[in-house]
């Protein structure tokens, strides 16, 4: 396992960590370089440059810069910072969450793989993988239910392999919008068993986007790639798209490879604003946290509210609880929570509510709610949404930073015309 945890604290990462003043004018704060392309001195290092990016060294020439698909200033600042909040060698920043995810299964997978995944799984994730990879790729995904045994993830696996080579175990934990969690570690067994039945051994990438690298590092729990959609949490001001992944160098270096013919790199006023957003993850972190339990916690014991899916409020004695404290070091501030009764009292309940903005996304400064069977999750088929924890009605909450009180209050006063 790849063990390259910093020695500063996140805190301390976020702020400053991957620009350095002495090489930018000292310039106190990272520079924009728009700039679509980088000049040579000479045509000789030119020459050398090129040699040595197909060669797959593009870094060890003209101050590592050719053209700004390929890689610029403010995307390797970015990356070094993210690489390091990952504990990863590397770090491959993409201009959406998707993209991400795109280059990852365009890149590792083969025609004719299987691919395993957890449910619920975010609603592009599965249009990506049923309306692109299987029709044109005949990449055939296999879900894996919320709460399955070991002997449930060897029975599906075995199925996948009747199919073809598992070539990733996809993870969304905790999953959007139930925050349903997977023990990594069991993933990491089982890709040990395929790799054992099939030769090849199946990558374990952890969608990372709930939680983000300050609350889990899934590199740490043995995962091979660890992706998150930056558009939220680092981001933070539902202002930016944007995209990470990051693991060991040799694999990074393949993903970039893929960003480059695809184009799918983040720009540079993308990058800034990232770097930017960054330096408040921690304390914004720390604020929504802490609002997401207070209203945990009121809905919890709402007579309107059926169930609360904070991982904070998991029962002490579950062993979802034990993974839980095991993976993550923080319950977020992303939730769901079903209304009794359904659609209709869901609608009743979005319709009321003044502070909260009805949109979807999460991770912002704002609360956002929204209704995950009818927006987020509206590709998903209705069987496999109801099996995996999602009713009419069930409602997402992003908690933002304002004052719980008045977040409090609203939600209060919106049950009420239940
Ligand atoms: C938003 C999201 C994505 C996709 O990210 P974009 O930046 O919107 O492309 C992937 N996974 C999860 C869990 C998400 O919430």
């Amino acid at each position: 396992m790849i063990n390259n945890k910093p020695v500063l604290r996140p805190e301390t990462l976020t702020v400053g960590y991957g620009y350095d003043p002495n090489d930018h004018m000292r310039a106190a704060k990272p520079p924009i370089y728009l700039t679509s392309t980088f000049t040579y001195p000479d045509a000789e290092t030119a020459l050398r440059a090129h040699d040595a990016y197909a060669a797959g060294n593009v870094a060890a020439e003209n101050g590592g810069f050719v053209y700004a698909r390929l890689d610029h200033p403010n995307l390797v600042m970015l990356q070094d910072r993210l690489a390091a909040l990952d504990h990863a060698a590397a770090c491959a920043v993409f201009n959406s969450g998707m993209s991400a995810l795109a280059t990852i299964m365009l890149t590792c997978l083969r025609p004719g793989d299987a691919l395993l995944h957890t449910t619920p799984i975010y609603g592009g994730t599965h249009a990506l993988m049923n309306t692109l990879l299987l029709p044109v790729q005949d990449i055939q995904p296999f879900p894996l239910p919320p709460t399955a045994s070991e002997s449930d993830l060897i029975a599906t696996a075995t199925a996948a392999m009747k199919h073809g080579p598992v070539g990733i175990i996809l993870a969304e934990t905790p999953a959007n919008p139930t925050c349903s969690i997977t023990d990594m570690a069991g993933l990491v067994r089982l890709a040990d068993t395929i790799e054992l039945r099939q030769g090849r051994r199946p990558l374990v990438v952890v969608d990372n986007t709930f939680l983000g690298p300050l609350l889990q590092n899934p590199l740490e729990h043995g995962a091979d790639l660890t992706m998150t959609s930056l558009t939220k949490y680092a981001g933070g001001h539902s202002d930016v798209l944007a995209g990470s992944v990051s693991g060991s160098f040799c694999l990074v270096e393949k993903l970039r490879k893929t960003r480059t013919l695809l184009g799918t790199h983040l720009d540079a006023h993308g990058c800034w604003m990232l770097l930017r957003s960054l330096e408040t993850l921690s304390v914004r972190t720390e604020r929504a946290q802490k609002n997401a339990e207070a209203i945990a916690r009121f809905l919890a014991t709402h007579p309107a509210v059926e169930a609360v899916t904070w991982p904070g409020l998991l029962p002490l004695d579950s062993p979802t609880r034990r993974v839980f404290e095991q993976q993550c070091s923080g319950a977020g501030s992303t939730f769901s929570f079903s209304v009794k009764g359904g659609r209709e009292e869901a609608f009743l309940v979005l319709n009321a509510l003044k502070i909260p903005r009805l949109a979807v996304s999460l991770g912002g400064t704002e609360t956002l709610v929204c209704h995950p069977a009818t927006t987020t999750h509206h590709a998903v088929p209705r069987e496999r949404l109801y099996e995996t924890g999602i009713s009419e009605g069930t409602v997402r909450i992003s908690v933002g930073i304002e004052h719980q009180d008045d977040l409090i209050a609203d939600f209060k006063q919106a049950l009420s015309r239940i």
